[in-house]
């Protein structure tokens, strides 16, 4: 399950994550309302949507030269303009697909001087059995092609549950993205309070792009993607409450309603199968042999 970028950072900053203050809002006069609450000079509009590439995305109903879903305002009037543009319209990012995903809410938050961008992100390693936290001095950007040009730069440090976040781990986490002092003391102290979200959520993903620095040397979170293992939620009655379901495919949300787990594919190959692990194994083997599953 995955919840938007506004409630992400409340959710993280009950972990003592920090993260610039923030409202949200679902009309042109709360967005303005917000943006009078915080203590500018720069605001930052941001679009609330299931889907990352916000800010290098388009919209669909202005033109191609328009700004995209993050936008950065010096006063009501910009604020009120850049929410006029964005709320209702369509927007088209690299992660949403060629339909784009309707903006229906914002978030208006109070902008901070970037002085430099990181990555951090934890997740479930699959083949180590532990939580992974990846580190790189590459932020702002899209991972995926940090990645693939440069994939020295990516650092992946191995966090056993067992044991738990140790201080190795932090000065790890602060050496990846180079940082000496207290700069590097903010970096450890991130990791940790994410690595105690992580665990107390049951989150399958924790994404944060940029994590930044400012110009007056804070490390804080501009970014963030949280997603919870579904299987878990039975045990976060107060999590359940943060689903969009807006946000959610029409068919997944009518199957939940029965209880029913359904997965919308869109590939060639249909499956009738009896059993997740065969299921599972199904779609692996049509992968594998380069095709896509479909239901
Ligand atoms: P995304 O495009 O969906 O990943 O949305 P982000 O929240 O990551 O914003 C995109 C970019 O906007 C960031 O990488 C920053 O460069 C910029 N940005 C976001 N917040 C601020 C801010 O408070 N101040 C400034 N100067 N830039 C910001
Ligand atoms: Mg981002």
């Amino acid at each position: 399950m995955n919840i938007h970028e506004y409630q992400a950072k409340e959710l993280l900053a009950k972990f003592g994550v920090p993260v610039p203050a923030g409202f949200s809002a679902m009309t042109v006069d709360e967005a303005v309302e917000a943006s009078s609450k915080l203590p500018g000079p720069l605001y930052v509009v941001k679009a609330q949507i299931h889907a990352g590439g916000r800010g290098k995305g388009k919209f669909k109903e202005l033109g191609p030269d328009a700004k995209g879903g993050v936008r950065l305002a010096k006063t009501a009037d910009e604020v009120r303009a850049h929410a006029t543009d964005m709320l209702g319209n369509t927007l088209v990012t690299i992660q949403t697909g060629e339909a784009g995903k309707q903006v229906n809410r914002l978030y208006v938050t109070d902008g901070v001087d970037i002085a430099k961008e990181f990555y951090l992100a934890l997740l479930v390693n699959r083949a180590t059995g532990r939580v992974s936290m990846v580190a790189s001095t590459e932020g702002g950007m899209d991972i995926e092609t940090v990645a693939h040009d440069t994939p020295e730069r990516i650092h992946s440090i191995d966090i056993d549950t067992a044991t738990g976040f140790m201080p190795h781990h932090g000065r790890a986490v602060a050496a990846a993205l180079e940082l000496t002092g207290d700069l590097a003391k903010q970096a450890a102290s991130v990791a940790s309070k994410l690595y105690d979200a992580f665990l107390g959520t049951d989150a399958e993903q924790i994404e944060i792009n940029p994590l930044a620095v400012t110009d007056d040397g804070k490390l804080v979170v501009l970014d963030a993607k949280v997603g919870f293992d579904g299987n878990a939620m039975f045990r976060h009655k107060d999590l359940m409450d943060l689903r969009d379901t807006t946000e959610e495919d029409t068919m997944e949300l009518e199957a939940s309603k029965y209880d029913l787990a359904y997965i919308k594919l869109d590939g060639d190959i249909g499956c009738m199968v009896n059993g997740a692990g065969l299921a599972m194994a199904t779609m692996d083997i049509i992968k594998l042999n380069g095709m896509f599953p479909a239901n």
